[in-house]
């Protein structure tokens, strides 16, 4: 059949048309459903074929499904939409069509041998239709079949390219959609983690403050329950120890007898040793409870106009027992007469410089101890250094950690001295303020640790830090 020029304008015309607008369906939906109805209705209105469907492949049941149809009854839509063909099943015509690289033309289906070919047939009322794969990135995602049988015009091999080309921009529209369908699923399947996992979170959170609720009446109850009987074996102690040394040793003919001696010897060393055992013990209990209840957050912060001059002289003095007068360490203090006060809680604070200041005593044999305070700007410096014993670069960070002591500082005895608890807590008060506490030492050769505090009305200072959730400043660690 030969067309007039005008005819074959005309058909090329529609052609353009078609791909036109099915060109813009796809860039106008991703609903697949959508996109394949408005598509079918497209090849049909602009194109000379009467009636469209087409069926996609399911690759994990590996078939042809999820029909969809324009042209036919209502009835034949419903059956095709019903339908699943094996993709591999030998004989079915649109099984072959996706098993093809291109279009392929059937005539004189209804006299096809193959029963289930006939039966198609019959259920869309043809004899002769042209079926194209929906092909996409080398891939077959469907089948396009178009048949002209309420016209009755024959459809036409000369049809298939231009078929091809549609079910091409067809089959990539539908992988679109498909990608679209799967993202927006991983996007739900996220979304219900966040909620899972805040959901976890949240428990998570509220089981760790149970348990640390838990944990500080725990430490609260044992601690008391141990303070008690304890006051009475340390005081006691005393007593006999004194009573001993003051009423009964005395007393005690040793006739010379150096066993005798030995055993008074002893039993006053012993009964010194119980003593210092049971005040560092009564030190350990009272500091767990103190690191416990400011982790807790659950400390009465004090809120004073503070001048570190004053608590550095404070706590000076309530040291300078510690200090052997022959035998030193020397203590030299320098701070500024002009430093702005800074607001705060005086006696954690005098708190902090005693444990400093013991700390340094305690591993600075002989040398200074030399406290400085200066003010830069807005924020005031403390330094406590000493010439003793010194702490090794990898320990350096261990000693704010809780329980922890370092290097060489167990007496030959081996009996722990301190609590490995003055530290943590020192930190946790400066930092409760705003400031930081850091220490620079070398082995050998002294320590310093320094700690800052913001001046009161700078910004950063205490009043805004108490007021603050957590009542912990923002100031990082050295
Ligand atoms: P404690 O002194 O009660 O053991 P701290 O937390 O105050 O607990 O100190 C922890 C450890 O840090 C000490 O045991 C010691 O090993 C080390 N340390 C602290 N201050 C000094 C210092 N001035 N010089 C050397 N070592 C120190």
């Amino acid at each position: 059949m030969t067309l007039t020029p005008e005819a074959l304008a005309e058909q090329r015309l529609a052609e353009l048309m078609t791909l036109n607008e099915l060109g813009l369906i796809i860039s106008s939906t991703l609903d697949r459903d959508e996109l394949i109805d408005r598509a079918l209705r497209a090849v049909t209105r602009h194109l000379r074929f009467d009636r469209a469907l087409i069926l996609l492949v399911d690759p994990a049941r590996g078939a042809l499904r999820d029909g969809r149809s324009v042209g036919g009854s209502a009835e034949m839509a419903a059956r095709i939409g019903e339908l699943e063909l094996p993709i591999d099943l030998d004989a079915a015509l649109l099984s072959r069509i996706a098993r093809a690289d291109g279009p392929l033309l059937f005539r004189d289906v209804d006299q096809d041998p193959d029963p289930g070919n006939r039966a198609f047939a019959a259920l869309l009322e043809v004899t002769s239709f042209l079926g194209t794969p929906l092909v996409t990135k080398g891939r077959t995602v469907g089948v396009l079949a178009v048949d002209n049988r309420s016209t009755g015009r024959d459809v036409l091999p000369g049809d298939g390219p231009l078929l091809y080309t549609a079910g091409s921009l067809i089959a990539g529209g539908i992988e679109n959609a498909r990608l679209y369908a799967e993202l927006e699923e991983q996007k739900d399947a996220l979304e219900r983690r966040v909620v899972e996992r805040t959901a976890d979170l949240v428990e998570a959170r509220q089981a760790a403050e149970a348990a640390n609720e838990t944990k500080s009446r725990f430490l609260s109850n044992v601690s008391h329950e141990l303070r008690t009987p304890l006051t009475s074996v340390v005081g006691f102690s005393k007593l006999i120890s004194k009573r001993l040394a003051d009423v009964i040793f005395p007393a005690v003919m040793t006739d010379g007898d150096p066993k005798v001696e030995r055993a008074m010897r002893q039993v006053s060393e012993n009964l010194g040793i119980i003593v210092e055992e049971g005040d560092r013990l009564t030190n350990l209990i009272n500091e767990t409870l103190d690191l416990a209840k400011i982790e807790a957050g659950k400390i009465d912060w004090r809120d004073d106009e503070v001048d570190l001059g004053d608590v550095v002289e404070r706590a000076t003095s309530a040291t300078a027992s510690l200090i052997d007068p022959d035998r030193g360490p020397r203590l030299v203090v320098e701070v500024g007469s002009d430093l702005a006060p800074i607001r705060g809680d005086r006696d954690r604070l005098i708190q902090v410089v005693i444990n400093l200041i013991s700390n340094a005593v305690k591993f600075t044999p002989q040398g200074s101890i030399t406290i400085i305070g200066w003010q830069e700007a807005d924020t005031i410096h403390v330094a406590v250094s000493d010439t003793g014993i010194g702490i090794a670069a990898d320990d350096q960070a261990r000693v704010f950690e809780p329980f922890t002591q370092v290097g060489e500082t167990r007496p030959a005895d081996d009996r722990p001295r301190g609590t490995g608890l003055g530290l943590p807590i020192c930190r946790e008060i400066i930092e409760h303020h705003g400031g930081r506490l850091w220490l620079e030492s070398r082995l050998g050769a002294g320590s310093t640790f320094q700690f800052t505090l913001p001046v009161a009305g700078s910004g950063s200072d205490a009043s805004r830090s108490v007021a603050a959730s957590d009542g912990r400043g923002t100031a990082g660690r050295a």
